[in-house]
């Protein structure tokens, strides 16, 4: 168990997760630990050196020469900072497939854990209330509406300037949310002691300081 502070926030894709957390780290003074970023990253060497993720041998192969890390902020692969090339409509319509991975979670995890043992921080995913740090000191379970989640992903993405469907991305929101709520190892779900968080309709400075508030009282 990790003598530094764990905030664990988790919750389906799009529900604001990162957003939030990136902000409470901010204010106690914590690293923040995208974990989505990381099984986005193993998916991207994936789709680039066209592993096919089925066999054992090859996805070994490749994350045995796969590195994931954090510095300043960043995600990096294998050295290399990545962000927008993670979170393309192709990254996200095949990253489930990869992080239902068994080698994959526990390359993951294990780096995650790592990472907790050594700095206080504020980790978003699917399953760190459950497996990554079921003694985390804080833990919650944030969430939204289906339609609400793809509403945003499609503005954040518009934003960006990808040419978005709005239809496509509530479809394949929808299909990640059953396929990580489903799968067998870590699926998505709300520790029993996590605080469940509803963002739908909420801003992010509202939902911030609820977190802040339970936070500071307990
Ligand atoms: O958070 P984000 O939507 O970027 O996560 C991408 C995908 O990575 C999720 O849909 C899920 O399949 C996987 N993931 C996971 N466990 C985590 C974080 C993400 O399986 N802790």
């Amino acid at each position: 168990m990790s003598n530094k502070l764990i905030i664990a926030i988790d919750g389906p894709a799009g529900a604001g997760k990162s957003t939030v957390a990136r902000i409470i780290a901010e204010i106690f003074g914590c690293e923040y630990i995208d974990t989505g970023a990381m099984y986005r990253a193993i998916a991207y060497k994936c789709v680039q050196r066209l592993v096919d993720i089925d066999d054992d041998d090859e996805l070994n192969e490749l994350l045995d020469e796969t590195e994931v890390a954090f510095k300043d902020k960043k995600i990096l692969l294998d050295g290399r900072p990545v962000e927008n090339e993670i979170r393309t409509p192709k990254i996200s319509s095949v990253v489930s497939k990869v992080a239902e991975k068994k080698a994959v979670r526990e390359k993951l995890i294990e780096a995650q854990r790592k990472i907790g043992e050594e700095v206080s921080v504020v980790m978003d995913g699917r399953d760190i209330g459950t497996s990554v740090f079921p003694d985390a000191q804080f833990k919650f379970f944030v969430t939204a509406s289906v339609d609400e989640r793809a509403d945003r992903r499609y503005k954040e993405l518009i934003q960006k300037g990808y040419d978005a469907s709005k239809i496509e991305i509530y479809t394949e929101i929808k299909k990640r949310d059953e396929y990580d709520t489903n799968r067998t190892l870590n699926p998505l779900r709300k520790a029993p002691d996590a605080i469940l968080i509803d963002t739908t309709k909420r801003t992010i400075n509202d939902v911030v300081d609820e977190i802040c508030e339970r936070i500071r009282r307990s």
